[in-house]
C-alpha cells in the first residue's frame, strides 16, 4: 500500500486503495461497489489541504485522470473536475478566457479548491464555489446528477461547496470573463500606515491584501488592477521607514493575464491557519491578534501573516457565508511546532466570530461549526439524502459534520 503525505507533510495515511478512474462510469461503478461491501470513499485532489478531510483507510479516489476543459460558450466553461488550476488557466486562456478571481497558488483541483471555499482577495470576489455555476455529481447510489439553475437548483447552494461529503464531483461548470491582463505592484510598509489606509486600499483596487512581519512589524502590500485601468495608476506617499525600505519594489510590478499574475509560485513549505472574519470585527481581532503574537510567539514564528478579503455569498458551507469576510491567515515554517501557536490565535478568531478554512488546521468540530452556519441543518439533511449510507462520511467528516 502507498502512503499518502499531503503538500506539508502534516497528514499522513495509508488508504486501502488509490482508485484513478479515467471516465464517469469508472467513478459510478466504485462508488457502487464501495456502497455494497460499506467501504468509505474519499475523492482528493492535489492534496494540499492540511486538515484531515482526504484521510481514509478505504477507498482514496483520485480524479487526476480526468482533467481538461471539455466546452465554453464565451461566459461559461465546463471542466473535469482534476483539472489543476495552472492547466485550467492556460486551457481557459487559449479559448480567449479567464476566470475572475484566483487564490495565491495554482497547483490545486478546480473540485479540490471549490469544495473548500479557496479564495483570493478582493471586496468585489467573493470565493472560487461562487464562480461555480454548475456541477455533476456522482452521489452514494452512485447516481450521476447535474446541478445548476436548470436542474436539481435546490441542490446547487450546497454542491458549490461541500467539502467532497455530497459525493465525487466529476465535471465543474465555471461562469467565465474575456480574458485580460492584470498589473500587480507590491511594496513595503509600516504595519500602522496599512492598517490607517486600509479601507483606502481595499476600495480603490480590484484586489488588495497586505503580509504582516510579526517581528519587524512591518508590512508588504499588495495590489492588482487591470493593466488598461488608468486610475488605478495612483501613487501612493509611503513613509519612509530607516534601514526597512518602504518603496515599491520594481520586481515586483507584474503585467500579464490573470492566471499568471495573481497566482504565486510557492517553494518553501509551511503550516497554516487560517479564519474568516465579519469584516468589521477585523480591526479589534487583527490588534489582539498582533499583540498576542508579539507579547507570546515572536521569538518562535518564522512566518508572515496574511490579510485578505472576500465578498459575502449565499452558499451553505461557504465561511463567507451572508457577511462581507475579511480572513487572517498565520503561517509557520513546516520545519518549527505549530500547534502551540496556531490554537492560541484560534482562541482570539472565535472570540470574534470567526469561521475556519475547511482545508487549513483548525481544532473546531460538529458542534461548535454549526453555529457559525445559518443552513448547517440543510446541508446535513441533503447530505443524508444523497449519501444515504454514508460512502463520504470517513470519521473526521463524522466529526466535523455529525453522524446524524
Ligand atoms: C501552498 C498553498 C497555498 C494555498 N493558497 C490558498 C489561497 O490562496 N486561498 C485559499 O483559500 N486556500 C489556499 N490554500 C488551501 C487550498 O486551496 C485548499 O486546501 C484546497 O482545498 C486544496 O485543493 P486540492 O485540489 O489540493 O484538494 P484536496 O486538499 O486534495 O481536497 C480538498 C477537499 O476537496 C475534496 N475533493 C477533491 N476532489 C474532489 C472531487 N472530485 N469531488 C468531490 N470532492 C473533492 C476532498 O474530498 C476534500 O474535502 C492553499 C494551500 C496551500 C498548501
Amino acid at each position: 500500500m502507498v502512503e499518502f503525505v499531503n503538500w506539508s507533510g502534516s497528514l499522513a495515511f495509508t488508504p486501502g486503495e488509490h482508485a484513478e478512474p479515467a471516465t464517469e462510469d469508472e467513478v459510478r461503478d466504485l462508488v457502487r461497489r464501495a456502497r455494497e461491501t460499506a467501504t468509505t470513499v474519499r475523492p482528493v485532489g492535489s492534496g494540499h489541504s492540511s486538515s484531515p478531510l482526504v484521510r481514509t483507510g478505504g477507498i482514496l479516489l483520485s480524479l487526476d485522470r480526468l482533467s481538461g476543459v471539455i466546452h465554453d460558450d464565451g461566459n461559461a466553461a465546463t471542466v473535469w473536475a482534476g483539472t489543476r488550476l495552472k492547466d485550467l488557466g492556460e486551457g481557459l486562456y487559449d479559448a480567449g478566457l479567464a476566470m475572475d478571481n484566483l487564490g495565491d497558488v495554482d497547483y490545486q483541483s478546480i473540485a479540490g479548491a471549490t469544495a473548500t471555499g479557496t479564495h483570493g482577495s478582493g471586496l468585489g470576489f467573493g470565493n472560487l464555489s461562487t464562480q461555480v455555476a454548475g456541477i455533476r455529481l456522482v452521489t452514494g447510489t452512485g447516481e450521476a446528477l447535474d446541478i445548476s439553475a436548470e436542474h436539481n437548483p435546490e441542490v446547487l447552494p450546497a454542491a458549490r461547496l461541500s467539502l467532497g461529503a455530497l459525493g465525487v464531483v466529476t465535471q465543474v461548470t465555471l461562469d467565465v470573463q474575456p480574458r485580460y491582463e492584470l498589473k500587480r505592484r507590491a511594496w513595503c510598509a509600516p504595519v500602522d500606515w496599512t492598517l490607517d489606509h486600509l479601507a483606502e486600499l481595499q476600495h480603490t483596487n480590484r484586489n488588495m491584501d497586505f503580509y504582516w512581519y510579526p517581528r519587524s512589524d512591518m508590512t508588504q502590500v499588495r495590489i492588482m488592477n487591470r493593466a488598461d485601468d488608468v486610475a488605478a495608476e495612483r501613487p501612493w506617499a509611503v513613509p519612509r521607514v530607516p534601514g526597512s525600505g518602504p518603496w515599491e519594489d520594481p520586481r515586483e510590478v507584474r503585467v500579464g493575464p490573470t492566471h499568471r499574475t495573481i497566482p504565486q509560485h510557492r517553494e518553501l513549505r509551511f503550516e497554516e491557519i487560517e479564519y474568516m472574519l465579519p469584516s468589521e470585527a477585523f480591526p479589534a481581532c487583527f490588534a489582539e491578534v498582533r499583540r498576542r503574537i508579539r507579547e507570546r510567539h515572536r521569538r518562535d514564528v518564522g512566518w508572515r501573516v496574511l490579510v485578505r478579503t472576500i465578498a459575502a455569498d449565499d452558499i451553505w458551507l461557504s465561511n463567507a457565508y451572508g457577511r462581507p469576510t475579511t480572513t487572517i491567515a498565520c503561517l509557520q515554517n513546516t520545519s518549527l511546532p505549530y500547534e502551540e501557536y496556531f490554537r492560541d490565535v484560534e482562541a482570539v478568531f472565535r472570540q470574534y466570530g470567526g469561521r475556519p478554512h475547511w482545508g487549513k488546521k483548525h481544532w473546531l468540530t460538529a458542534r461548535e461549526l454549526r453555529p457559525l452556519y445559518p443552513r448547517w441543518d440543510d446541508f446535513q439533511e441533503l447530505r443524508r439524502r444523497l449519501d444515504p449510507d454514508g460512502v463520504f462520511l470517513s470519521p473526521d467528516l463524522a466529526r466535523l459534520l455529525g453522524k446524524a
